[in-house]
């Protein structure tokens, strides 16, 4: 694909929460036109930008399966991007020893260890001394990725193939394990990446109710109002912009980051899951055996594209700020 027209399924991307819709056939560095819904804002094609910025995903899962099959290659694109950092957050005991090893090899992989609330059901009887025993090793280690999810167990389709295997836990369970996990990132004042789907009410809770790391913590991929995102930010919130919101039926979300303070925003893929509109992917995999497509890491470079556009400024003045957020929040150079 070059730079030209979007492709017409830009225009049909499905809303579904954190979903991801249609597929990515080939696995190469290509150009990215704008999307026609941009097109009044900025026309650049993400492409000029390359090499001008180094990038900082502030949550992604370079862990996942879906991206062992490719890993070289991708840690090579990222790397010739060039990425500066991304925060890798483990999901459940059993994946962190993964991100352990990959922040061992990669000095630009910045690791967090949390349970996930869709894994919560699946946690070990250990997962809490295993946590701390981590947090213990790397002192600049998050937690994350932790939080509330009411989406998968009200809204999400039985056959989704990302569920399979989950005992999707209660609500008032995935309170219990957030809270525990929270109130240990206080305790050590640790970076905290916090996701949330269709739970506002008890997170707005869980926060008013508890202990917070005095450097805030991070509402991934913010799916909430400018409302609450003014309140949020007056109790320490950072807001990290995911790719996805660039779709065509994001306008609202978009709406959302236009307005919330730049010294609190972040940038993030949360690869390999919630791909950008197929116009917007700058670099693409194959999809699963299932046909879920795969998000690259290095999509990154678009995502910052995209939000340079929103806010109406230069990329590299868009990077200049969120190199400041991403070290002030996370604490790395
Ligand atoms: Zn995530």
């Amino acid at each position: 694909m070059t730079a030209g027209e979007p492709r017409s399924d830009s225009r049909n991307s499905a809303d579904q929460r954190s979903a991801r819709p249609g597929n990515s056939p080939h696995a190469t560095a290509v150009p990215a036109p704008q999307p026609a819904s941009f097109a009044s804002v900025d026309a650049s094609p993400v492409a000029q930008n390359r090499r001008r910025v180094a990038y900082r995903d502030a949550h992604n899962h370079l862990q996942d399966v879906w991206l062992a099959p490719h890993l070289e290659r991708v840690c090579a694109q990222l790397e010739a991007l060039p990425i500066r950092a991304a925060v890798v957050n483990g999901t459940v005991d059993n994946d962190w020893s993964a991100v352990a090893e990959l922040a061992r090899r990669f000095s630009w992989v910045k690791p967090s260890y949390g349970v996930h609330p869709w894994l919560v059901g699946n946690r070990g009887t250990h997962w809490l001394e295993a946590l701390k025993s981590l947090l213990k090793e790397d002192a600049a280690a998050g937690v994350g990725e932790i939080g509330l999810d009411r989406w998968i167990l009200d809204s999400a389709r039985p056959d989704d193939p990302r569920l399979a295997g989950l005992r999707r836990a209660p609500l008032e369970e995935q309170r219990e394990v957030f809270t525990i996990q929270l109130q240990l990132a206080a305790a050590e004042n640790r970076a905290v990446t916090i996701h949330c789907l269709d739970a506002w009410g008890m997170l707005t809770d869980v926060l008013a109710n508890s202990p917070l790391p005095a450097r805030g913590f991070l509402l991934h991929a913010y799916g909430g109002s400018s409302e609450l995102a003014d309140h949020f930010a007056r109790h320490g919130a950072y807001f990290s912009f995911n790719g996805y919101f660039l779709g065509d039926r994001k306008e609202r979300q978009r709406e959302v980051f236009r307005t919330i303070p730049l010294d609190r925003l972040l940038v993030e893929t949360d690869a390999p899951s919630m791909p950008l509109p197929q116009a917007w992917r700058t670099y693409k995999l194959p999809p699963t055996a299932h046909g879920q497509p795969v998000n690259h890491p290095a999509n990154i470079e678009a995502v910052y594209a995209g939000l340079a556009s929103l806010r109406g400024l230069p990329l590299e003045e868009l990077a200049q700020i969120v190199d400041a957020n991403f070290r002030r929040f996370f604490g790395y150079a």
